[in-house]
This record gives structure tokens, sequence and C-alpha cells, in this order.
């Protein structure tokens, strides 16, 4: 179930919101602590505002207004634990027919043992249900809650368990599939009631968490550091609705990417990988696939019978791109930037028998990987550039600087420009590069190719690439 919490400051305004709730949540959270001005008139008309059932929550405690929701008879309140058990007993034993949350908070970590106490705590006060929400200071936190989830379940005991904050997003689309009984997701944003708080449509139409079989559902996602910018939960979402299959891709925001994998490899069925992990992945994986190994980097995870196996997609993604265009073999290519994208494209170029030059802020860094593919290099300082295909592998032009290009417009002849950003689609040197005549190629169609091998990888169904170009 999805949840909305209402925290509008004005009745009347907490009215509309409720109305537009309505249409999207199972069930909504009146918050009454949000309110400037909340007295007993004011609640009785919030509580008919809608159709749905309600949760009325007071963050302040206030008990005439908690007493007054449930003789009005509301469907939930919600009791912060810190109110006092002996208080919690007495509304308990009042409660008439409304169902009663028993909640905890801790706005600072999630720690195990603690979780654990405040559960056992919780249920010895029997009520409906017990809900415990943590802030997440790292993505493994998110593990202690769905043990927790799945001993609450074992026990049958109804629970809201969530983390709380960016590396707790997780759990906000997961703990629902493990079992918990509703998640909240906001209205809209800026009308949060937590942080990491995701927006109630996207939980609905991206996420599908009303659609999957929790026990069942096959989890992927995104491992990085960031990962907010990804398309990759639009991109997989949709065709994984469109597949009809039980699988959810979601984003994990991570700190160490070798305790990440030791701790969740039990629950993921594939992973991408971005920056700045995909080599450093590669360790903890079980087998690596050739070229993947060759080029340094991984960017999608494979499990098979609980076995992790990498893989680099982006290099024929690029590749891909840039055959549909013109061949390989003797032709004279240019990379600008000499990291991770840079290594797999190149890699590919050569692989291909092109002639390759490595152009890099860090010069040392073009030096290096030039060494390692045996071809030229130099500075992205140049005045003369005479070639049959330009490609940008630096983040110079992407979203939000997207006036800024990497190289002087004069430098763009009769040459293919390729970009690899694909946020946005068309960046500033590929509108120079057109306005110059030259054949572009944007950054949506290298993501397109290896979203779609990702896909071939994951579930073995060929995925159209115009389908998941059209997405981005
Ligand atoms: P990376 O390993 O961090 O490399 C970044 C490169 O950009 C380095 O060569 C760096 O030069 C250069 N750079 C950064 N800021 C610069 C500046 N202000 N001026 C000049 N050079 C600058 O990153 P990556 O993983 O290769 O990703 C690079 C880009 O590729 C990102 O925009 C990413 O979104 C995009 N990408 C696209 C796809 C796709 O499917 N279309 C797939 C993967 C990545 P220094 O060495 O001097 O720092």
């Amino acid at each position: 179930m999805i949840c909305i919490p209402i925290t509008a400051s004005k009745v009347n305004e907490a009215i509309k919101d409720m109305k537009k709730a309505s249409q999207i949540a199972d069930i909504l959270e009146l918050r009454l602590d949000f309110l400037r001005n909340i007295g007993e008139k004011s609640l009785k008309r919030l509580l008919s505002g809608t159709r749905k059932k309600i949760i009325v929550t007071d963050r302040k405690n206030r008990l005439n207004l908690i007493e007054e929701a449930i003789r009005l008879g509301t469907d939930y309140v919600d009791l912060d634990i810190s109110i006092g058990e002996k208080l919690i007993k007495k509304i308990i034993a009042n409660k008439n027919k409304t169902r009663i949350i028993v909640s905890s908070h801790n706005y600072k970590k999630t720690d195990r043992k603690e979780v654990n106490q405040i559960f056992e705590k919780i249920k010895k006060l029997k009520p409906e249900i017990i809900k415990i929400v943590t802030l997440a200071n790292d993505i493994n936190d998110n593990l202690i809650i769905f043990d927790l989830i799945r001993k609450a379940r074992k026990q049958n005991k109804k629970i809201i368990a969530l983390c709380m904050g960016e590396r707790g997003e997780v759990s906000r689309i997961l703990s629902v599939l493990f079992g918990a009984e509703l998640t909240f997701g906001c209205l809209a944003k800026g009308k949060e009631s937590a942080p990491g708080q995701i927006v109630a449509k996207d939980l609905k139409n991206i996420y599908r968490i009303h659609k999957l079989k929790g026990n069942k559902v096959n989890i992927f996602g995104l491992v990085g550091n960031p990962v907010a910018h990804s398309k990759g939960i639009t991109v997989h979402n949709k065709v994984f609705q469109k597949l009809n299959m039980n699988n959810v891709y979601v984003n994990f925001l991570v700190d160490d990417v070798g305790s990440f994998i030791k701790s969740f490899e039990g629950i993921i069925s594939g992973l991408s990988i971005t920056i700045p992990f995909k080599g450093e992945v590669i360790p903890y994986l079980d087998k690596v696939d050739p070229i993947a190994k060759k080029i340094g980097a991984v960017n999608t995870i494979v499990k098979k019978n609980g076995r992790l196996t990498g893989y680099n997609t982006d290099c024929a993604g690029a590749i891909k791109a840039i055959e549909e265009h013109i061949k390989l073999k003797n032709h004279d290519f240019v990379i600008l930037g000499a990291g991770g994208t840079a290594r797999a494209i190149a890699y590919g170029i050569k692989e291909g028998k092109g002639n390759l030059i490595i152009l890099n802020r860090t010069i040392n860094k073009a030096e290096k990987l030039a060494n390692e593919l045996g071809c030229a290099f130099g500075s992205l300082d140049i005045q003369f550039l005479n070639v049959h295909c330009l490609i940008n592998t630096t983040s110079v032009g992407m979203f939000p600087k997207i006036n800024d290009s990497p190289i002087n417009r004069k430098l763009l002849k009769k040459m293919l420009v390729f970009d690899v950003i694909y946020n946005p689609k068309i960046t500033k040197l590929l509108k120079d590069a057109r306005a110059n005549d030259c054949k572009i190629i944007s950054g949506a169609d290298m993501f397109a190719n290896q979203a779609a091998l990702q896909l071939k990888l994951w579930v073995g169904k060929n995925v159209d690439k115009n389908y998941i170009k059209g997405m981005i």
C-alpha cells in the first residue's frame, strides 16, 4: 500500500491535497503537527475530506487531538513511543474501532540491536501495527530493516519499517515487497514528511509496487555515487513492465562497493555499475568477461546460480553507435578524455583496428591509457584536428553546465562527432558540430545500446534500442 502524508500548513490547503492524494494513495496520513492551527472542529472537517482510510499522526503528541480523532472514528492513529507506555496503554484501552500504530523514529542512525529491542518493546504494547523508522547512514542499514520486516512477518506481526535519507531510498520501494504494510510517498517534491521520500506517483507508475509480487520479485539496480541523475530507473522499469516481468530496478547509493556486494548479493539478480565503481568492483566478482577484464571496467553484473559475473556493455554500446555511421578499420579517431568511458571506447576502436589519439586535461592519464593501448596522446589544448571521428568522453557539457563544450567549434570540420553525454541529448558540442555541417551521434544512442545489451544479459530478451531511446 502507498500512504501519502498530508503536510500542508493550512486546513484548506490540506483538504485540497487530500483530494489530490486520494487519486493515487491507498491510505492518507494526516500530519496534524504540520498544520499551523488545528482544533477539534477543523479535525472533523479534515477527517471527512476523503473516502480513503486515514492515519492521524501528531508528532507534537497532543493528547486532546489524538483522543478527538479516535472519538471521531478515524481509521488509525500513530502514537510515537516517546509519548510514554502508560499513556499508550490508556489510549489502546479506549480506542473504539480505531487501529493503533505505535512508532519509533531514530533520526541519527540504524542500529541492529536497538531496532530489535524497540520491536520487542512495542510488541508488548499490542498495537495493531508496529512502526520503526531509522536514518540510513550506509546502504547496508537497509538490510537491518529488511531483516526486521522478515522477523515481524514470521511472528505474524504487522509492521511498517523504513530507512530515511537518500541512502535509505531503496527501503521505500523494497520494504513493501518484503512484507511491510505500507510505504510513504509524497504528493509532490517539497511535500515530503521525512527525508528520502519518493514521489507517490513514481512508486506507482515507475516502480509498480502495487503490481509486483513481493515474495518473488527479482531485484536489479544501479550501484554508484551519485546515482540520482540516472535514467536507468525509468528505462529498465518500463521495459520490465512491457515484458510483464516481476522485476524492479532501483538506485543503490553506495559508499563502499565491496561491502555492498558482500551484503546484497543474496537479494539482487543483476546490477548496473557506474561512477566511481566500474574498476573497483572487479575483485568482488566470481568471474569477469574477458573484454571487461581487458578494459578494466565492469558496468554490468549478472547473477546466475548464485555467482556474479561482470561485463562491459559501454564498449559494445558505443562501438555499435559509431558503426552505424563509419567503419572502425583504418579510420582516424580522437577521444577527448581518459576516464572509464574513454577506456571502454578506446579498447573497442583499437580492437576494430581504428587509428586513435587520446586527448585529456590531465596529460599523464592520457599517456597511461595510450601506452596501454599503443596509440598517440596529447592535451585538450589543440589548434588543428583532421580525423574522421571525434568522441567526447569528458563530462564537459553535461547538465547543468549545458553551455560548455570541451573543444573550440572551429576545430569541428568534416567529421563525425559523438558525445557520450546523454543529458542533454544534444550537447553544445553536438550543436556546434551540426552548425559546422558535421554528422553527430548523441550519447542517447550509446545509452540505449548499452542498456539493451544489459537487458539481454539479465533477462535474455531483445529490446528495441529505439524504444529505450524514446524514454531518455
Ligand atoms: P570519469 O572516469 O570520471 O572521467 C571523466 C573524464 O572527464 C576525465 O578524462 C576528466 O579529465 C574529464 N573531465 C572532467 N571534467 C573536465 C573539465 N572540466 N575539463 C576537461 N576535462 C574534464 O567519468 P566517465 O565514467 O568516463 O564518464 C564520463 C561521461 O560519460 C559522463 O558524462 C557520463 O555520464 C558519460 N557516460 C555516458 C554513457 C552513455 O551510455 N551514454 C555511459 C557511461 C558514461 P581528467 O582526467 O583531467 O580529470
